[in-house]
């Protein structure tokens, strides 16, 4: 299929590694040039790289910074004129005990999770609604559904962003103008996030951490972790032409690990 994006310009942040450097493989993958985020610049340099080997005809900028400080969301979008496509990523929050939590870390949370992507849908959103076409995805997690103990900071700012996505995606002159909003929400996904926290899980509980990644994998149904290819794929479709008409919704991945009929 083809997705008819190519030429269109994205912004995909947080996007070295992980599910963040798929959803740009996708996207490049299909003509669409990138601006890709993160704070560590060797790293992101070698994945610029990458994409430029992956498909030539591309323009790819690497711009290294915290896309959740200010200083780091302006030097993303003063990388291009204007973005057909935004991606909103970055790190998770650390697991914890919310009895350890203060007001900081909440804001920490939240600036990441919740008010970095507010701040970047704020810059990007008019500019598409006037060219009649745009994409937003926000990469929020499995744990909005079916939250995850352990990731409070998680639960709570991604799902202050959720709520805040479903007023906005249905406001006039954002869905009328061809400008879809969407939340995917990915379960297990081997990546170096997932790793680390699993191997953390399990040293806590004092047992072995392959016999735990194994048995974390035997409670999904589809008895393995999701690939980020699989997660590139999905982004890619939903910023594709073809999904003009899928907007405000969560859309889940997890290898049908939430038990749920919605
Ligand atoms: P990952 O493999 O650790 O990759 C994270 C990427 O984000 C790296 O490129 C990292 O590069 C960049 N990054 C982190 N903080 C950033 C910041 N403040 N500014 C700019 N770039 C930043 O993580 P992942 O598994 O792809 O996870 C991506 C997101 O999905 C996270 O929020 C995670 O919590 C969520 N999620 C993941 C899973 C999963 O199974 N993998 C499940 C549910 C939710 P630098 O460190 O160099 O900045």
């Amino acid at each position: 299929m083809n997705l008819g994006i190519a030429g269109r310009w994205a912004l995909v942040c947080a996007a070295s590694k992980g599910l963040g450097k798929a959803c740009a493989q996708a996207l490049v993958s299909e003509g669409v040039n990138v601006v890709i985020t993160a704070r560590g610049e060797q790293v992101l340099e070698e994945t610029a790289r990458q994409l430029r080997a992956l498909n030539p005809a591309v323009s790819v900028i690497a711009v290294a910074g915290d896309i959740s400080t200010s200083a780091g969301r302006a030097a993303a979008l003063a990388a291009h004129g204007h973005f057909d496509i935004l991606i909103n990523n970055a790190g998770g929050p650390p697991p914890g005990d919310f009895r350890e939590w203060d007001r900081d870390a909440w804001l920490k949370a939240l600036d990441a999770n919740m008010l970095t992507p507010i701040e970047l849908i704020k810059a990007t959103v008019d500019g598409m609604a006037e060219r009649g076409f745009g994409r937003i995805v926000n990469i929020t997690s499995s744990a909005v559904k079916s939250p995850i103990e352990s990731l409070g900071l998680s639960n709570g700012a991604r799902s202050g962003l959720t709520g805040f996505i479903a007023g906005i995606a249905r406001q006039d002159g954002i869905a009328s103008r061809n400008v879809t909003i969407n939340n995917l929400q990915p379960g297990s996904f081997d990546t170096d996030r997932l790793r680390e926290n699993l191997v953390e899980a399990a040293q806590e509980m004092g047992q072995d951490s392959e016999a735990f990644l194994d048995d974390y994998r035997r409670e999904i149904p589809a008895k393995r972790f999701g690939t980020p290819e699989e997660f590139g794929a999905l982004c890619a479709f939903v910023c594709s032409q073809h999904a003009s008409y899928l907007t405000g919704q969560n859309l889940l991945i997890d290898g049908g690990a939430v038990r749920s009929s919605q």
